[in-house]
């Protein structure tokens, strides 16, 4: 099964495509996870991305086409996968269906989560993650069963992102409906694209997801 998850930034995508991973064996492919490796690692790509990212802005297509097109041909995707944050562009989106044209491959959904701009501050200024094993979150909506402790793993650290501030999310929400919403004609005229409510609590949220995914099959 191959996936996208669309929405804005805090929609929940992530926690979703976690939750769905571990259901289906669909591999998550977050860009974000990938570019923040990268500056973590200090590489050239890495370097590039650093001030972008800070900004809430986008990284250059080039560099993203050519990381997911990497990415995408590995072993681990040969069971599906679920993008998460890829496309956020139109070019993005093109390339996509070429790459998957190319692969011989084709998309079974595209999932956008619906979700308030007025929710989106709250869920970003509150989210975490363990630096151990990167389950997420959050400080009111998400807690682990014992506090500071991983529910996963058990670790104890856990890390927020550089980005995660409110004064970054207003930008980040703008690059969204200026750059990203724009695809989702895209998807609409290809049949594919579905809209789940992400205002729902995320248990709700996975259920719908569930019920959604298992009616394709
Ligand atoms: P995205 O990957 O779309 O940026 P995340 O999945 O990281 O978003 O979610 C952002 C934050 O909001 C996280 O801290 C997460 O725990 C929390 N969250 C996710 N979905 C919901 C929801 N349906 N209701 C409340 N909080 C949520
Ligand atoms: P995310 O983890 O999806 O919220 O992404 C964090 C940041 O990484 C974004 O604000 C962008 O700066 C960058 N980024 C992630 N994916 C993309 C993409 N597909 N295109 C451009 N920039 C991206």
């Amino acid at each position: 099964m191959n996936l996208i998850l669309l929405g804005p930034p805090g929609a929940g995508k992530g926690t979703q495509a976690k939750r769905l991973q571990d259901r289906y064996g669909t591999v998550q492919i977050s860009t974000g996870d990938m570019l923040r490796a990268e500056v973590a690692a200090g590489s050239e790509v890495g370097l590039q991305a650093k001030a972008v990212m800070a900004a809430g802005a986008l990284v250059s297509d080039d560099i993203l086409i050519r990381m997911l097109a990497g990415r995408i041909t590995r072993p681990d995707c040969a069971q599906g996968f679920i993008l998460d944050g890829f496309p956020r562009t139109v070019p993005q989106a093109v390339a996509l269906d070429t790459m998957l044209a190319g692969l011989g491959k084709q998309l079974d959904a595209v999932i956008e989560l619906v979700v308030d701009d007025g929710a989106l501050v709250e869920r970003i200024a509150g989210r975490y993650t363990c630096g151990k094993c990167g389950e997420g979150y959050h400080d009111v909506f998400q807690k682990p069963a014992r506090a500071g402790v991983c529910d996963r793993c058990g670790g104890n650290e856990f890390v927020r992102r550089a980005d995660d501030k409110r004064e970054t999310v207003a930008a980040r929400l703008e690059a969204y409906h200026a750059q990203t919403a724009p695809i989702l004609p895209h998807y609409k005229a290809s049949g594919k694209l579905h809209q789940v409510d992400g205002m729902a609590d995320i248990d709700a949220v996975t259920q719908e997801l569930i019920t959604l995914l298992d009616g394709l099959r």
